[in-house]
């Protein structure tokens, strides 16, 4: 059972009046469930209590009409209606013996009330941080005894959903609290700006009114951004942040401390280590005697045993790894280290969020699925009638196909044409900063070699005649994708002329084993991101670490433009310039010569031309489709192949993210032997209820 070393993680904590059953702690983390997708989100959460989290929290929840952050779908508290969601949610967690927190929040110049079309506030006269042509007005006292007192009924009416544990919050430069306590968005001259004292002041207030509201019931948790890594201007751990746990020590029950904004606490794998938050957080524990909870992307108990022995935290707070692995702590528990389904730092689950869309996850298909489509993390209905399956494939879509049938029960062959397994993650798993990304292939082959019921095989390029020498009934083709190299991409949609008046390379050349770029020319390369994902700005990378000088030309106003979602495309800028990338945004390719490429303006068409000796083409990407168009077409006719399902999946099927093709994989598990009517929608609603005049 569980190794003696990992006991001290089980220990309980007090919070004021409430104990948690061990040390892992669900920080609030949103999910793009919130107040519109609430049986979902009591579920998801509920499962992280059964998962073995002692605490499990809400993502933020707002106090009131003009505190909104729509269309960003967080949680609402704003009167008795939001309760029923509420409680639906703490009932869940408590149903699996965990205490549910509520992270109450007024997001202040974050709050654009989009949706209520109030005045948004702050200290401050601030124009709203999110883009909108809206400024915040400075509060006057009545607006801050306003305030005290939302928050105030919030944390009442919190209490009376169930829930265990009320935050303060004051992190991620979204919160009202936080912008009082900013010198930046704080000018005030009365008693709630000037000196630290003032500018605590509210935050004091709020913290007190909250324990007597709550504090007989419920732990009263205070988040704090310790760090802006703003430097000067901003909150720092050797200054103001160090100054204000001071002045609050022994006020809160519990200390959520981390790094502000989001992109620096939720940093992703290319640009922080485990443990990347401890440098700023780990002082937090020597001004109070009160528990202690920090983050760091954590996946190994040793590193979770080490920064509890060293004094860092008393709680282990998580938000990615508890959507990787809901079941972490029940791992640990039961002594089963090796079937922790560790995070990978991509940030696909922020990307949700930031769409307002149900949270998913690369490493856990089943991620916001528990309820619309009643999916376990850890259990799948085993498979009435044992049949063979052969799945062709083994990256990402065929590895988790293949282990999702083999714990279904199903007798599975998997032939993977490489001499490896892992297809794409294989490959990307090696470029700069994305050495966890091969984390998806490794948690599936530890699964899969453990499975006796999964006959596994290298070197095996199949055809359509080998497919059908077998005579396996069902074959699932996961066959993955290549990158074109005729420039038809996000933008162009038609070939781009001249592609081959010199050498062309696509990633899949540049990541292919024994690839040598001291035998190419020398001279300008030119890497062309008309995809805008990660790729286009890694190969930019690579080649120029590896000397050469490298411009990244992309159509789009932002290199690699999508990680805005996932938060990172500051940093991959950064990079690049960094590692001495030339940038060329908003230019389209139009041709190439034999020394150079033609572009133009992505906005006005006006040409221009690059020197360039070398191309990196990264626009798009086509299914590996021949087998299966092969073997449709042999049944075409009517005749009987021997086949009775023939299906595609991931990227072989159409070309996405890495999460995309896991959760191909593992909805063709889930559906194997199920009669699936396309008509019907495949999973359940929530349920609008029309209220009428
Ligand atoms: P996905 O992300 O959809 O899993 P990948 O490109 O990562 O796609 O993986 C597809 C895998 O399928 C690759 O490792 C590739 O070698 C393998 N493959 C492609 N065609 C065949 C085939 N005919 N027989 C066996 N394996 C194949
Ligand atoms: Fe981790 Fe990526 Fe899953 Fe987010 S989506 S929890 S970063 S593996």
């Amino acid at each position: 059972m569980r190794d003696p070393r990992y006991d001290i993680l089980f220990e309980p904590v007090a919070i004021g009046p409430v104990t948690a059953r061990n040390r892992f702690y669900q920080v609030p983390h949103c999910a793009g469930m919130g107040y519109r997708y609430p049986s979902s989100n009591a579920a998801l959460r509920g499962m992280k209590a059964e998962g073995g989290w002692a605490v499990v929290c809400t993502e933020e929840a707002e106090i009131h009409p003009s505190a909104e952050i729509s269309p960003y779908v967080e949680n609402r508290i704003w009167d008795a209606q939001d309760l029923p969601h509420l409680t639906a949610l703490t009932e869940a967690v408590h149903a699996q013996g965990g205490l549910a927190g509520i992270e109450l929040v007024h997001n202040g110049l974050h709050s654009p009330n989009h949706y209520s079309r109030e005045v948004p506030m702050g200290p401050s006269h601030r124009a709203v941080d999110s883009g909108d042509p809206l400024q915040a007005r400075a509060m006057d006292k009545a607006d801050i005894a306003n305030l005290r007192r939302w928050h105030r009924n919030a944390a009442l009416r919190a209490r009376e959903a169930g829930f265990d544990i009320v935050y303060v919050y004051a992190g991620h430069d979204m919160s009202l609290l936080q912008h009082f306590l900013s010198r930046r968005h704080n000018d005030r001259t009365d008693e709630y700006g000037g000196s630290l004292e003032n500018r605590v002041r509210l935050i004091r207030e709020v913290l007190i009114d909250t324990k007597e509201a709550v504090g007989d019931r419920c732990g009263v948790a205070f988040r704090f951004a310790v760090d802006e890594l703003l430097g000067a201007d901003g909150i720092t751990a050797g200054g103001e942040g160090h100054d204000a746990v001071a002045m609050l020590a022994e006020l809160p029950d519990l200390w959520d401390v981390n790094v502000s904004g989001w992109d620096n606490d939720s940093q992703t794998a290319r640009f922080a280590e485990e443990g990347y938050q401890e440098t700023y957080t780990r002082f937090v524990k020597s001004l109070t005697t009160k528990p202690v909870v920090g983050v760091g992307r954590y996946t190994s108990p040793d590193a979770m045993v080490r920064v509890v022995k060293q004094g860092i935290m008393d709680m282990l707070g998580a938000a990615r790894p508890s959507i990787a692995d809901p079941f972490l702590p029940k791992k640990i528990e039961t002594g089963r280290i090796d079937d922790i389904r560790e995070c990978i730092g991509c940030n696909i689950c922020v990307t949700g969020d930031n769409f307002a869309a149900p949270i998913r996850c690369t490493q856990n298909p089943t991620m916001g699925e528990e309820w619309r489509r009643g999916w376990h993390p850890e259990v799948i209905p085993e498979i009435k009638q044992r049949e063979r399956v052969l799945i062709v494939g083994g990256g990402p879509a065929g590895l988790e196909a293949a282990r999702a049938c083999g714990q279904r029960g199903l007798e599975v062959v998997l032939a993977e044409a490489g001499e490896v397994w892992g297809g794409r993650v294989a490959r990307e798993c090696k470029l700069p900063g994305l050495a966890s990304w091969g984390r998806v292939r490794d948690w599936r082959l530890g699964q899969l070699h453990k499975l006796a019921n999964v006959e596994m095989y290298l070197a095996s390029d199949l055809t359509a005649d080998d497919i059908l020498s077998y005579g396996i009934a069902h074959v699932a083709l996961a066959t993955g994708a290549v990158w074109r190299r005729d420039g038809i991409g996000r933008t162009r949609h038609s070939e781009i002329p001249g592609l081959d008046r010199g050498p062309l390379l696509t990633p899949d050349d540049v990541m292919a084993e024994g690839f040598d770029d001291q035998a190419l020319p020398d001279g300008p390369v030119v890497v062309y991101d008309d995809e805008g994902y990660v790729m286009g700005g890694l190969m930019a990378e690579v080649l120029a670490r590896a000397g050469r000088a490298v411009t990244l030309v992309t159509p789009a106003p932002l290199v690699s433009a999508w990680t805005q979602h996932a938060l990172d495309q500051p940093r991959i800028h950064r990079r690049l310039v960094e590692s001495g990338v030339s940038i060329r945004l908003n230019a389209v390719m139009t041709a190439r010569g034999a020394d150079s490429v033609d572009l133009a303006c992505s906005y006005t068409g006006a040409p221009d031309r690059l020197a360039c000796v070398l191309l990196v083409a990264v626009t798009s990407r086509l299914p590996n489709e021949k087998l299966y168009l092969d073997l449709k077409a042999r049944e075409s006719d009517g005749t009987d192949i021997g086949i009775e399902t023939l299906g595609s999946i991931g990227d072989g099927r159409a070309p996405g993210t890495i999460a995309a093709a896991v959760f191909a994989g593992h909805r063709y598990a889930r559906d194997f032997g199920e009669v699936i009517d396309p008509d019907v929608t495949p999973f359940r609603r929530e349920a609008i209820e029309v209220l009428g005049n």
